[in-house]
C-alpha cells in the first residue's frame, strides 16, 4: 500500500469542531485493516531508525498509533495524559491552545534518565501539543530527539517549531491548508 493510498483513506470533515477548520479524521484509515497496519508499519520503521527506547503517545489519538508502534517494536509505551487521569503522583505542563489553555501529565517513574524517547501523535498542526509533551518528557529526564505523526499540516509550521527545539520531525503525509 502506498502513502498516496493511505492518504486517500483520511476523511476530511469541514467546519469541525469549529467553523473554518478542516478536520482530518483518521477513523476511516484505522477502520481499514490494511491501511492501519501499513500506517503502524511505516511509523515503526521510523521509530526503529531513530533508535527509540520509549514511545510516548499523546492522548487520545496518539494512543492508537503510539501503542501499536510500541508493541510492534517491543518497546515501552508511555501515555502522555490529559489532567487528572493518572492514579499516581504526576508531573505536568500547562500550554497555550489557540483558544485557552490545556495541560498534559505523565508518571515520571516510567521514564529513565537519558532514555531516548520518540513522541507519536496522529497529527501536528501548530505543534503546541507535541512541544509541551517534549518539554514534559525532558523534565522527566528523557532525551527527546524524534516526533512522528501520521499527518502534518505544514501551513501551520508546527514541524518547524519542533525542529527549533532540536527534534527531528517525520510525518507520513501532508495536507495543505488549516
Ligand atoms: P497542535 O497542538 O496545534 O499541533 O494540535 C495538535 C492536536 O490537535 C493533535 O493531537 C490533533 O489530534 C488535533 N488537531 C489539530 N488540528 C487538527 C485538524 N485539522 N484535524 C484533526 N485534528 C487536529
Amino acid at each position: 500500500m502506498t502513502l498516496e493510498e493511505l492518504k486517500a483513506l483520511v476523511r476530511t470533515v469541514p467546519d469541525f469542531p469549529a467553523p473554518g477548520i478542516l478536520f482530518r479524521d483518521l477513523t476511516t484509515l484505522i477502520s481499514d485493516g490494511e491501511g492501519f497496519a501499513e500506517t503502524v508499519r511505516a511509523l515503526s520503521e521510523r521509530a526503529e531508525a531513530a533508535d527509540s527506547e520509549l514511545i510516548a503517545g499523546i492522548e487520545a489519538r496518539g494512543f492508537i498509533f503510539g501503542a501499536a508502534v510500541a508493541a510492534r517494536l517491543r518497546l515501552p509505551f508511555l501515555p502522555v495524559r490529559k489532567p487528572g487521569k493518572l492514579p499516581v503522583p504526576t508531573i505536568g505542563i500547562d500550554y497555550a491552545l489557540e483558544y485557552g489553555r490545556d495541560r498534559l501529565e505523565i508518571d515520571p517513574d516510567r521514564v529513565r534518565d537519558g532514555q531516548r524517547a520518540t513522541i507519536v501523535d496522529d497529527l501536528i498542526a501548530t505543534g503546541g501539543t507535541a512541544l509541551a509533551a517534549a518539554e514534559l518528557l525532558r523534565l522527566a529526564g528523557a532525551a527527546v530527539s524524534h516526533a512522528l505523526f501520521v499527518i502534518d499540516l505544514p501551513d501551520l509550521f508546527g514541524a518547524e517549531r519542533l525542529r527549533g527545539a532540536g527534534i527531528t520531525v517525520e510525518a507520513l503525509m501532508d495536507f495543505h491548508g488549516h
